[in-house]
C-alpha cells in the first residue's frame, strides 16, 4: 500500500511509503502506521523494488475495507508484479483549480512531487506491460476489469482511467472539475514553446484511432529544464502518458511535471526531417 496513516502525533497523518524511506527519523515509532481505510495496523517495509505498507504480521484488513478487496484481485493473474503495483497505487486526486495548476508555488510542486517519483515511473511501466498491441494498445480483457483505489476512497476500473484523446476529452467534459486523473494514449508531434516559456506536445489528430479532437502534454515552464534532454526520446512516438488532465483556456492538456516519470514509449517512428523545435 502505498499510503497509511501516521497516528505517533495525535492525529491522522497521512503519509507516502516513499516520505518514510526517504526521512526515517520523522517516523519512529514504526508500530503507529494505519490502514487509511479500515485502521488495522501495518508495517513499513522498504520491499524489493519500491517501499511500501504492509499488514502487520498475523493481522487482516476488516471485511468492509476497500483496500483488502482491492488486493484480492492479485489471485490468479499472469502478470503479478505489475498488477501488485497496480492495486496498491492510490490515484491522488484531480481536484485543483487551473490557476493552481500552472502556478509555481508550494501547491504546484506539492502536486509535481505525486507524479514525479520512482513510484510513478513503475506505474507507468506496470500500465504499459498490460497493454495488447493486438487490441490496439488498450489493456488486455482480463485486465479490463481490474479496479484501483484513489486517497477518496472511490474505486476506478482500470479501462476508466485510460484512454485515446477523445476518450479522455469525453471524460474532463463529463467530470465535475473539468480535470480528471488518466492514463491518455497517443502520437506525439513535435514540442513547441508557447508564450509564456511552457512547452506543449501535440498529440496527432488523424481522426482515424479516437484522435479527432487537439490534445497536448503539456509541460510547465519551471519542468522545462529538466525535461528538455528527454523531449526527443518522445517526439514522433506512440506514448502513454499519466497525469492530470484537464481543459484550460489554451485547450485539452496533460500535464506533464517529468517525462521519464510520467511517460512510457510504445513505439518510436523515425525521425521526421523537421527535428524538434528549439525549445529554450
Ligand atoms: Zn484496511
Amino acid at each position: 500500500m502505498e499510503f497509511a496513516y501516521y497516528v505517533a502525533r495525535g492525529v491522522n497523518e497521512k503519509v507516502s511509503a516513499i516520505e518514510v524511506d526517504s526521512n526515517p527519523n520523522d517516523f519512529i515509532d514504526r508500530t503507529k502506521f494505519r490502514c487509511m481505510f479500515c485502521g488495522i495496523q501495518l508495517e513499513f517495509s522498504h520491499g524489493t523494488s519500491y517501499p511500501l505498507f504492509k499488514r502487520w504480521r498475523g493481522t487482516a484488513h476488516m471485511p468492509h475495507c476497500i483496500y483488502g478487496n482491492i488486493t484480492n484481485q492479485i489471485k490468479n493473474s499472469d502478470n503479478n508484479k505489475d498488477i501488485e503495483l497496480l492495486v496498491s497505487t492510490i490515484l491522488p486526486r484531480a481536484l485543483m483549480s487551473p490557476q493552481q495548476h500552472i502556478s509555481t508555488g508550494h501547491q504546484g510542486s506539492n502536486v509535481s512531487k505525486q507524479f514525479t517519483g520512482k513510484r510513478t515511473r513503475m506505474f507507468i511501466s506496470s500500465v504499459k506491460n498490460l497493454l495488447d498491441p493486438k487490441k490496439g494498445y488498450y489493456f488486455s480483457q482480463n485486465y479490463e476489469s481490474m479496479q484501483i483505489l484513489a486517497e477518496t476512497g472511490e474505486k476506478y476500473y482500470l479501462k476508466d482511467l485510460f484512454g485515446a484523446q477523445d476518450e479522455i476529452i469525453d471524460k474532463i467534459d463529463r467530470s465535475a472539475d473539468k480535470a480528471i486523473v488518466c492514463i491518455v494514449k497517443g502520437n506525439t508531434l513535435t514540442p513547441k514553446a508557447t508564450i509564456g516559456d511552457h512547452v506543449l506536445i501535440p498529440l496527432s489528430t488523424s481522426g482515424k484511432h479516437k484522435n479527432s479532437q487537439k490534445f497536448s502534454l503539456f509541460i510547465p515552464k519551471d519542468y522545462v529544464p529538466k525535461n528538455s534532454g528527454r523531449l526527443d526520446d518522445i517526439t514522433g512516438a506512440f506514448i502513454v502518458g499519466y497525469g492530470i488532465a484537464r481543459k484550460t483556456d489554451y485547450g485539452y492538456q496533460m500535464t506533464i511535471f517529468s517525462i521519464h516519470h510520467q511517460v512510457a514509449v510504445l513505439k518510436k517512428y523515425e525521425k521526421s526531417n523537421t527535428g524538434p523545435a528549439p525549445v529554450t
